[in-house]
């Protein structure tokens, strides 16, 4: 079956979302496939505080709910589904849905998103939300004057640590090798920061914690010190896991221009890819912000992009 769509937006976070908002009340008649987690990452999020709108907060899966509502009302079609492949090596661009369908696109939004990387410790699925996080600006409030711990050494990190250091007690800073990764002027402000303590050479080996339905969060880490080769346990009340992101664009490699860690590349100020006609939006093109309000606002800018790009007035 072929299908012809004026605006395909592929992924389903904020940025597809809105992109979708903005791109059906543009009468651009656009179809979004959801991918394989409706709704990106903030459906396995818990209370979303920083989210314009919401007074006191929300679910991450409400809010996405309502986002997929509001991006249905205004008549966009979302579909349920996964793009198994792209050629964008002419337009109209060819999508596969399903590996059976073929969607036929005059343009495509990219809205794939990423994913934070895991440590892959036994309890860290089990305390995901209730004292694990890999987001200090979205969960960090709920620490105040707290000890908290930053696994990762490189800019995020660093970036995280600072940031919760203005918020909490005190903050370990935890990272598996000697020397950190992230940029002189950001380890030099963290070096400077007082209650920020670096735990060095060292990997968590144990998240622990209560686990009852009423009062689950994490208590403690285990760190394992590689030099010392020896075990300490650590009191901690939260943990910001913070060892990159991996930007989901498997898909489009080799169709859009990547930068060296995957991240599709987009021209400063605008979402317009390497491709006319091609647009990305939202976490899959953003190694700075993540935020769910940035990945939002980007949306919007990638559905006015395909507009003026499909009415030619640029
Ligand atoms: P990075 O890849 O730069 O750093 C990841 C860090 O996590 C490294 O220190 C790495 O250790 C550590 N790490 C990776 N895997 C594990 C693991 N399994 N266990 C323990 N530690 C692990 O990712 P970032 O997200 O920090 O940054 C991504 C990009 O975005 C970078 O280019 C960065 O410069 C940029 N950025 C810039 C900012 C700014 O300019 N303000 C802010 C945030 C990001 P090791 O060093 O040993 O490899």
């Amino acid at each position: 079956m072929k299908e012809n769509i004026k605006c395909l937006i592929i992924g389903s976070g904020p940025a597809g979302y809105t992109a979708a908002i903005y791109a059906a009340r543009a009468n651009l008649s656009p179809v979004l496939i959801e991918g394989m987690s409706p709704g990106g990452q903030l459906t396995s999020t818990t209370l979303v505080e920083n989210f314009p709108g919401y007074t006191f907060g929300k679910q991450g899966p409400e809010i996405m709910n309502d986002l997929r509502m509001q991006a249905e009302r205004m008549g966009a079609d979302i579909r349920s589904g996964m793009i198994t492949k792209v050629d964008f090596s002419k337009r109209p661009f060819t999508c596969i849905l399903d590996d059976e369908h073929e969607l036929v696109a005059e343009s495509v939004i990219i809205s794939t998103g990423a994913v934070a990387k895991w440590l892959d410790i036994e309890t860290e699925q089990q305390f995901k939300g209730y004292g694990v996080s890999t987001c200090a600006t979205c969960d960090g409030f709920f620490y105040k004057n707290k000890t908290v711990a930053v696994i990762g050494g490189g800019d995020a990190a660093l970036e995280e640590a600072l940031y919760l250091a203005q918020l909490c007690q005190k903050v370990y800073l935890v990272h598996r090798r000697d020397e950190l990764r992230a940029s002189k002027a950001m380890q030099n402000r963290v070096f400077d920061t007082p209650n920020i303590e670096i735990k060095w050479n060292c990997i968590v080996d144990e998240i622990r914690g209560i686990n009852e339905p009423m009062n689950k969060r994490v208590t403690s880490m285990v760190l394992y010190d590689k030099i010392k080769d020896s075990k300490e346990d650590i009191p901690v009340d939260g943990i910001f896991i913070s060892i990159g992101n991996t930007p989901a664009t498997t898909l489009f490699e080799g169709q859009v221009e990547l930068d060296e860690q995957g991240y599709i590349k987009t021209q400063p100020g605008t979402t317009k890819t390497n491709i006319p006609g091609v647009f990305a939006a939202g976490d899959v093109q953003d190694t700075r912000y993540r935020q769910a309000v940035t990945a939002a606002a980007s949306g919007c800018m990638s559905a006015l992009d395909a507009e003026r790009f499909l009415n030619q007035i640029e």
